[in-house]
């Protein structure tokens, strides 16, 4: 989860430069310290599960999986702009299907899909919108 707080410098470092100063995420606690990555690795990161599903590759077995899963980010060195800013990321499946559902199975479906879709509009974006806004 995010906390409250507002972003804050932290040192880090790593083995392509031995200091590193950047601007943490409010929710990260990660010290960047003992990482052996490059600048460009560093990422503050938060998560929010998804639903588990019963989803099958088309014509295949069952395989189970993870739908609408976010992880919400901050890359302060990345060459994209857009990720050196919070924002969130979102796991959707694509080829993936969720077949042959019964009328139960297809309310199922639609009560998880439902209710994980509230959490994301309740929790998730309010979030991130704090987020930029502390930033
Ligand atoms: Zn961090």
């Amino acid at each position: 989860m995010l906390g409250s707080a507002a972003p804050h410098l932290q040192q880090a470092t790593s083995a392509e430069t031995r200091t590193i100063h950047l601007r943490a995420a409010s929710w990260c606690s990660d010290r960047h310290t003992e990482t052996q990555q490059a600048r460009v690795d560093v990422c503050c990161l938060t998560s929010s599960p998804g639903i588990r599903l019963p989803m099958r590759f088309d014509g295949e077995d069952e395989i189970g999986g993870e739908a609408l899963f976010t992880f919400t980010a901050v890359e302060p060195f990345c060459s994209d702009p857009g990720r050196r800013v919070p924002h969130v990321c979102l796991q959707v499946a694509d080829g993936v299907w969720l077949s042959p559902l019964a009328p139960h199975e297809l309310s199922n479906v639609i009560y998880q899909l439902r209710t994980r879709l509230d959490e994301l509009e309740r929790q998730v974006l309010p979030q991130l919108t704090v987020a930029l806004a502390e930033w």
